[in-house]
């Protein structure tokens, strides 16, 4: 069943509470082959996006500095088995309650930074159109974070866990 169809009524009119801290990685990184990365930073200095950096058990995705385009550049560099060659992220994105719909003030602006239309908006009555994230819609790119002024979409992995 699609993500979005699982959304319940009172989640809707509610919003979803911020998830623990999780750390997205880059495209075809699994938390297997995590364990092959040096640390080098190879990966970090080759993505064009510069949304790569490094954490204490190596290479992670930082969808605050913007959109992973799937180049593949961060897996051609890669020296070690870190990549797998089908470049897919082992994560989603979810929208907190911290959006500033919930606050009844209009925003659109993750719905309109989204390039897979993931994002639609929900009308509701009483207060201003709710952004629902379709998650099997959703590559995990995570070009809608950093335009989010209420830093309320967050990285979760993806259900069931494949990495
Ligand atoms: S696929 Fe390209 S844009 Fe995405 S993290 Fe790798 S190098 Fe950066
Ligand atoms: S992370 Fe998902 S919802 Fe956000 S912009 Fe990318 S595809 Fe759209
Ligand atoms: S950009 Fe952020 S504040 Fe605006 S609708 Fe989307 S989640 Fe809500």
């Amino acid at each position: 069943m699609p993500a979005q169809a699982s959304i319940s009524r009172r989640q809707l009119l509610k919003g979803s509470p911020r998830p623990a801290d999780f750390r997205p990685r880059p495209p075809g990184v699994t938390v297997a082959s995590l364990g092959e990365c040096t640390r080098c930073g190879d990966c970090v200095s080759a993505c064009p996006e510069g949304v790569l950096g490094l954490a204490d058990d190596g290479v992670v995705l930082l969808p605050d500095r913007g959109e992973c385009t799937f180049c593949g550049t961060c897996a051609e560099v890669c020296e070690e088995p870190v990549f797998a060659t089908d470049l897919r992220m082992s994560h989603t994105f979810v929208i907190s309650n911290d959006c500033f719909v919930q606050a009844g003030i209009t925003c659109m602006s993750c719905r309109d930074a989204c390039p897979e239309e993931a994002i639609s908006m929900q009308p509701r009555i009483g207060g201003p159109f709710l952004p629902v994230l379709n998650q099997s819609a959703c590559t995990g790119c995570g070009a809608c974070v950093a335009p989010c002024p209420a830093d309320a979409i967050h990285a979760v992995r993806k259900e069931p866990a494949d990495a």
